[in-house]
């Protein structure tokens, strides 16, 4: 594989931003060799600028799930951008997508358009210590939740103690009010609200983490959590930036049947454009200003080229059987590569829900915590990356990162990436 355009980009790069990139994840830290940069994508295909074609299963961490370049997406996201790209005043595009998404998800009587998934996590926290006046929040080691200050924040010792910044430059007054729990433990759940159940004003988590590998949830365990923030006054804020409009137009809430006080948004529900969402309950909700006393603005909130983008690829995501079609899709591409590589002895897994799943370099059950997933494979993943995609085959650079389909997949593409896989797990093991 040819990468030498990538490498000079590469060092240019790192003259310019901190490590060479704009998102730390890109910098290929947790892999072998240097990034790719890539110069276009189609369908579910990427080129890269030294010509290498790949079958992209990292659809830009997500928010992709019909591909690059969907006709429909482009049509109109180039209708809207030729009107202006932004006026800083309200738009209808703004009125069509929040009524899209209000109209077909029970999760959403009202909400706010910002421009990520962070704005969106630390904006709905505010919101929920603004509506209980209380200050703690809760979160789940394994559960990832943007970049805001109380959010950077690991588990202190003990059960159900008070966090520690995971992050330079968090203060330690400020993750103080984070407290941090294991994921799928029932007892450190109810210790954490019996200790703490007055004093919180949230509990954050993601129904079906997804940036840990994949952590499957008891959906049990989610219904317990539903009970204790009921009884403690504690608003329930599903983060649904990755799950939202990809494991159902409802997402992960949907999908399991539990209703949030209050749920965020990102990556599917801006078509590719930087736009992220939190909304919920209308008597939490009408907090926010202007109609209520918690504060949050933004110069590009709601603009209308991101809202067109939001629009065509929700509307494609209506079609009747689209979910399940791709849920299907994903199942039987996830069965044929595992199959495979079983067939040839090698140690290998994938979990899967919906049309997100998780390569996993060795046999286990689906982990329910970050801790299950053995360390180990991680280490291999490192190298396999590499031959991945010198097979063509386009994953993030990182062991605990999921994969994602598209409906942009066809079956072509999935024959030469379950052969890609194949390949390149022959050459890993050889
Ligand atoms: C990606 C992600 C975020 C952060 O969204 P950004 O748009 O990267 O700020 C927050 N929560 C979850 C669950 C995510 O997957």
């Amino acid at each position: 594989m040819n990468t030498e355009r990538s490498e000079k980009l590469y060092v240019k790069a790192q003259s310019l931003f901190p490590g060479g990139v704009n998102s730390p994840v890109r910098a290929f830290g947790a892999v072998s060799g240097d990034p790719i940069f890539i110069a276009k994508g189609k369908g579910a295909r990427l080129w890269d600028v030294d010509g290498n074609e790949y079958i992209d299963f990292c659809c830009s961490w997500g928010p992709l799930i019909h591909g690059h370049v969907h006709p429909e997406v482009m049509r109109k996201v180039e209708e809207v951008m030729h009107l202006g790209t932004s006026f800083g005043a309200p738009t209808e595009l703004e009125n069509q997508l929040a009524s899209l998404i209000i109209d077909n998800n029970r999760m959403v009587d009202t909400l706010r358009f910002v421009s990520s998934g962070t704005e969106a996590t630390m904006s709905a926290i505010r919101l929920s210590r603004g509506y209980t006046g209380r200050n703690k929040i809760l979160k789940f080691e394994g559960c990832y939740h943007g970049h805001s200050d109380g959010l950077l924040v690991k588990a202190g010792s003990g059960l159900a103690t008070l966090g520690t910044a995971s992050s330079a430059g968090v203060p330690a007054g400020y993750a103080r009010e984070t407290i941090v729990i294991p994921l799928a433990d029932e007892g450190a759940l109810q210790e954490a609200f019996k200790q703490h159940g007055q004093d919180l004003a949230c509990v954050i988590t993601e129904p079906l983490p997804a940036n840990n590998g994949l952590l499957r949830q008891d959906p049990a365990y989610l219904r317990l959590l539903r009970e204790l923030c009921t009884k403690a006054g504690t608003v329930l804020i599903f983060d649904e930036v990755i799950t939202g409009f990809r494991l159902g137009f409802e997402g992960a809430a949907g999908y399991y049947d539990i209703i949030p006080d209050l749920v965020t948004y990102g990556k599917v529900i801006g078509g590719g454009f930087p736009v992220g969402a939190y909304g919920g309950k209308q008597e939490i909700m009408e907090q926010i200003a202007p109609s209520g006393p918690v504060y949050q603005a933004g110069t590009l909130s709601g603009n209308p080229v991101a809202m067109a983008g939001g629009l065509a690829q929700l509307s494609l995501c209506l079609q009747s059987g689209f979910y399940d079609h791709l849920a299907a899709r994903t199942r039987e591409f996830c069965e044929r590569i595992t199959e495979s590589a079983r067939q040839s002895g090698f140690p290998f897994s994938v979990v899967s829900e919906g049309s997100i799943f998780f390569l996993s370099l060795n046999e286990m059950e689906p982990p329910k915590a970050a801790h299950e997933i053995d360390p180990a494979a991680i280490k291999l993943f490192s190298e396999w990356h590499r031959l991945l995609l010198e097979e063509g085959v386009y994953v993030g650079p990182s062991g605990y990162e999921v994969c994602f389909l598209s409906s942009a997949h066809t079956d072509e593409d999935l024959d030469q990436a379950a052969q890609g896989i194949q390949r390149s797990l022959e050459r890993l093991f050889s």
